[in-house]
């Protein structure tokens, strides 16, 4: 598996960035693949040549607005030991905190900011589920409800999602009246970050509590429904879209790298069908009842309990909707 991690390069590449761009508009225009018709512009010919690849392979570009500088496999260097990346023809040196699990760097691309280093990372043999965990999302007010059918067991995760999402909500209004639009983008990369930190724990209890119970998850597919009525009224339509498929791509990634199988179910009245005998019942709120065999649950336990339960579906078309928090190559979740 390709993951992609982003670190801080503390560097101003803006001299180096600006040439890239020159460089991939060339390309776009000429399809040169020749780092000769470009070393007049005066960048790195190992860098240059990776940017000619890119854009004039790429029949879509038209006009690039952004170009970062792309380092393949043989211009880095790596101290596994320091958990240093060292880039020889930038004289870059990037400290890492990620694990140290991966087999290669296959590249690295720099940004203004930030470096967005791509490594592979081996995957172990998927473990064949002996039952499976059901994980709602579209909850009553939590990130995610993770539901056991065996041992009958509830996790309610990610409480407190809400209560941030409201808290940067207003500080955002408020700074909006005043036109203090620079403040309105800190606030927002500070919530993105929180954010971020709390899909990271919620992704990794979920695998964590399939992987210690042997079971596969499932979840439900909400590729189609996006703009539904369903989402409409859920928690997670409080917070943002991109957060919600943010925590599916970690639930993806970490569940990849630990052997435990991810499905995806229809969705359809998962809300509302009883859990116990499958019939139409009652939601209310946070109370779920049937009033064909009696069942009375809470509505989130229930509906983690129906998604447990349902048939795995094909969801091949999912896939290219997943990979868009990426900065390149598909397949590769950014961490
Ligand atoms: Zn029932």
């Amino acid at each position: 598996m390709i993951l992609t991690y982003k670190v801080k390069h503390g560097r101003d590449f803006s001299d180096e960035l600006r040439k890239a761009k020159k460089i991939a508009n060339y390309a776009i225009q000429t399809r040169s693949r020749s780092s000769k018709d470009v070393k007049h512009i005066g960048l790195k010919s190992m860098i240059a040549n990776q940017i000619l690849r890119k854009y004039s392979n790429d029949s879509r570009a038209e006009k690039v607005k952004s170009v970062k500088l792309a380092i393949p496999h043989q211009g880095i260097q790596l101290d596994h030991e320091h958990k240093t990346i060292y880039a020889p023809c930038l004289k870059l040196s990037l400290r890492y905190e990620f694990p140290n699990n991966f087999e290669k760097v296959n590249q690295i691309e720099l940004g203004e900011e930030y470096a967005y280093i791509s490594v592979s990372i081996p995957e172990p043999e998927p473990i064949e589920p002996n039952g499976w965990v059901g994980v709602d999302r579209n909850t009553t007010g939590h990130v995610a409800v993770v539901a056991n059918p065996e041992s009958g067991k509830v996790l309610k995760l990610g409480k407190q999602a809400l209560h941030t999402h409201q808290k940067y909500k207003s500080m955002r209004k408020n700074l909006q009246k005043k036109g203090k639009y620079g403040k309105v983008k800190r606030i927002k990369d500070r919530e993105s970050r929180i954010v971020r930190d709390i899909n990271h724990k919620i992704s990794k209890k979920i695998v964590d509590t399939a992987k210690e119970a042997g079971k596969g998850i499932k979840l439900e597919d909400l590729t189609g429904i996006r703009k539904g009525k369903k989402q409409a009224k859920s928690f997670h339509c409080a917070l943002n879209s991109w957060s919600f498929y943010q925590l599916q791509s970690m639930i993806e990634y970490k569940a990849k790298l630990r052997g435990v199988e991810v499905a995806y179910v229809d969705p359809a009245y998962t809300s509302k069908t009883c859990s116990r005998c499958g019939h139409i019942g009652d939601r209310n709120k946070k109370t779920f009842e049937c009033h064909t065999c009696g069942h009375v649950d809470h509505a989130d336990s229930n509906a983690g309990f129906e998604i447990a339960k349902r048939p795995c579906i094909d969801r091949l078309h999912i896939d290219r909707d997943m990979c868009k928090g990426t900065t390149d190559s598909p397949k590769t979740a950014l961490v």
